[in-house]
């Protein structure tokens, strides 16, 4: 069904990449078309923790990990539980034994940096062509021509949107567009976090912090090198970035945002703001419906957050994204499709499928955890799961 077809994905994160790297492994000729100026570009946000039936399962059928287990960090996956004081009510490092792969409950933690580190490096030379932020495209014979920014024109006989959360490939599919959550986080990054945040450096012990309180939350991750992220989730309307008034760049305006929303919130989270290198980056959430559907085409889809954006209260995106990756490219190399329409459409039920599943999960526990009974809620999750 490959053969002699140019495959272009538009996006290097974690699910293109994933789905070049098993497309070639079938032989086929894929390039990707990434924004982002080069690899050396520093991959921000959080920590993503890879679940054994999803992320660590492409990467399995990927060949990589090997790397994986080279690059992952032993630890980081141990979160504490603590209300708005800083108390603690659950903590992994007191009782959780270092858990192993194949464990059922193990999800390995890993920078984002590293991951597209391991995905760069196994793909063949040239794949990803960077500085290349999709423009539009148009029919073209039996295929596409897209157009970039910086004024390059490629031919491609399929095409497949991995762009994201703002996909630009998603309205050549359908119009649906993606519908605000009423969560609006703000992330960031903490350099040199022991110097930077020493008492959250030291709460923080190499893990995870989950806190809770007044119907907001506060979600705190260690990074190698150093460094820190977290990010603050609270009800807004959709309108408060435009409305708010706050210039993003500078800390202390938001740290006067966070005292003034986090009222009754010990003043020990007031230190996350202190650091002037800290950069913010505010992401209101959005999620698409559960019932989304589209006419499939015979030369394009969609994969990851450009299929199924939602917000991270359930850590689900990035697994689902390599998923995808997974889950098309063994409908593209099916031998017993015979057209490329047939395969897609196969992709296409299953991941709507599942997306609709995720994102039910995923709304009732962002909903859970931005409620008044947020601490008992998770105390119970985990209380049970330490049983089981
Ligand atoms: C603060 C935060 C915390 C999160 N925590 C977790 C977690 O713990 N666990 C989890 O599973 N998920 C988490 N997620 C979600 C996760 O990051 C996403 O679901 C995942 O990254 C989706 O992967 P993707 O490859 O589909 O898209 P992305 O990772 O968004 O990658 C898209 C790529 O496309 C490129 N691109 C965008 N537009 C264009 C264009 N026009 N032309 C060319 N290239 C373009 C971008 O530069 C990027 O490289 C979190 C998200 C946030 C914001």
């Amino acid at each position: 069904m490959l053969q002699k077809k140019k495959i272009a994905i538009v996006g290097g994160g974690p699910g293109g990449l994933t789905l070049a790297r098993l497309l070639q492994l079938s032989g086929a000729d894929v390039k990707v078309f990434e924004r982002d100026l080069n690899r050396k570009v520093r991959v921000q946000g959080a920590t993503l923790d890879l679940h054994e039936e999803s992320g660590l399962k492409a990467l399995k059928k990927a060949g990589l990990m090997d790397a994986f287990k080279a690059h992952y960090r032993p630890g980081a996956d141990k979160m504490r539980i603590l209300d708005n004081n800083a108390e603690i009510h659950f903590d992994d490092h007191q009782k959780k034994p270092m858990e192993e792969f194949g464990e059922e409950h193990f999800r390995p933690e890993i920078d984002r940096g590293p991951l597209r580190k391991i995905l760069l490096e196994s793909l063949n030379d040239g794949t990803v062509v960077w500085n290349s932020k999709f423009q539009s495209m148009q029919k073209f014979e039996n295929g596409w021509e897209l157009v970039f920014e910086n004024g390059n024109t490629v031919h491609a006989d399929i095409v497949i949107g991995a762009d994201g959360a703002n996909s630009k490939i998603r309205p050549f599919l359908t119009p649906i567009k993606p519908i605000y959550s009423g969560i609006t986080m703000i992330d960031a990054t903490i350099y040199n976090s022991e110097i930077e945040s020493p008492k959250i450096h030291q709460l923080l012990k190499g893990g995870k912090i989950f806190a809770f309180g007044g119907e907001k939350t506060l979600i705190i991750s260690s990074k190698e090198g150093g460094e820190m992220s977290f990010y603050t989730g609270c009800k807004k309307n959709e309108n408060w970035l435009k409305d708010c008034g706050i210039d993003f760049k500078d800390k202390n305006q938001i740290l006067e945002w966070f005292k003034v929303e986090y009222a009754g919130w010990s003043s020990i989270w007031q230190e996350l703001f202190s650091s002037e290198k800290t950069t913010f980056i505010p992401r209101p959430q959005y999620y698409l419906p559960l019932d989304q559907i589209w006419e499939t085409q015979e030369n394009l889809t969609i994969i990851g957050d450009a299929a199924h954006v939602m917000p991270p209260f359930a850590g689900e995106g990035v697994n689902m994204a390599m998923l995808d990756a997974l889950t098309l490219s063994e409908s593209l190399t099916n031998p017993n499709f015979n057209d490329t329409k047939t395969a897609i459409e196969d992709y296409e039920i299953k991941m709507l499928k599942r997306a609709s599943e995720t994102t039910q999960l995923t709304l009732e526990q962002t909903a859970s955890l931005h409620s008044k009974t947020a601490l008992k809620n998770m105390l119970e999750m985990f209380n049970q799961q330490s049983i089981d």
